[in-house]
């Protein structure tokens, strides 16, 4: 296009957060004024980014301090940089919702991202409770008013009961966690089966020998035959 364009790394501030983004610029060769959205070579809304008010909790007496639960799946890198595994979304049931690759660790910001998503589904528009093993940091980062107040779908899960499930509570040992996400103090909760997705897991890791060795696309694809046979199964039931 006769444009002369350099990269330059430009600091952006978005949702209350700092980063760098790379920016293509234009230099003025025709004496042409670009407009900043036009000099702009990759764009992020930011909604994602992990920031520091994710983990800040709110004591007792009215003090400040990191959730202290030791729970937190984001630090947990896969051996496999390509892919990490998967994230499953069921219903207590059993039933499997949705299959959904998660890349690098099992992050918040993928996990919340993948929630996000399914609940805009109008199937899922009724959905008024997640349960999650690592719930306090997932709650805490949707509670997060950078991303709470971006879309009608992040506020309807801010105002959502996230509660551990029962298996999984036993290691959550912050004050804050054990006052707001304890599924034993849930009416709603009461004779529910939230250890669904523990039992799944339990039950695929059977396949472990044979998907060890496996390529991404061939375990994805083994993971979706054999969950969308696991739901017949429940359905039959
Ligand atoms: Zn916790």
């Amino acid at each position: 296009m006769g444009k002369v364009f350099n990269h330059s790394a430009i600091e952006i501030t978005e949702l209350g957060q700092h980063r760098f983004e790379l920016q293509l610029q234009f230099e003025n060769v025709h004496n042409v004024n670009f407009n900043t959205s036009e000099k702009c070579y990759m764009q992020s809304s930011g909604f994602g980014i992990e920031d520091v008010k994710d983990t800040i909790v709110n004591g007792n007496d009215g003090t400040k301090g990191k959730l202290s639960c030791g729970t937190e799946k984001g630090k947990h890198k896969c051996k496999n940089h390509r892919t990490a595994g998967i994230l499953v979304m069921e219903r207590p049931c059993g039933v499997v919702l949705d299959v959904k690759e998660l890349f690098g660790s099992e992050s918040k910001s993928q996990v919340y991202a993948h929630i996000h998503n399914h609940l805009s589904k109008t199937a899922f528009s009724k959905t008024s409770i997640i349960c999650y093993d690592d719930t306090c940091h997932l709650k805490k980062f949707a509670h997060n008013p950078v991303r709470s107040t971006q879309t009608a779908v992040a506020s309807r899960i801010a105002e959502m009961e996230i509660l551990c499930d029962r298996f999984h509570f036993k290691n959550h040992i912050d004050v804050w966690c054990r006052q707001h996400c304890n599924p034993h103090t849930s009416e709603n909760l009461q004779n529910v089966n939230t250890e669904v997705c523990e039992q799944l897991f339990s039950w695929l890791s059977k396949f472990g020998s044979i998907t060890k060795h496996m390529n991404r696309y061939r375990f994805l694809f083994l993971m979706l035959y054999v969950l969308d046979n696991h739901n017949e199964d429940i359905i039959v039931q």
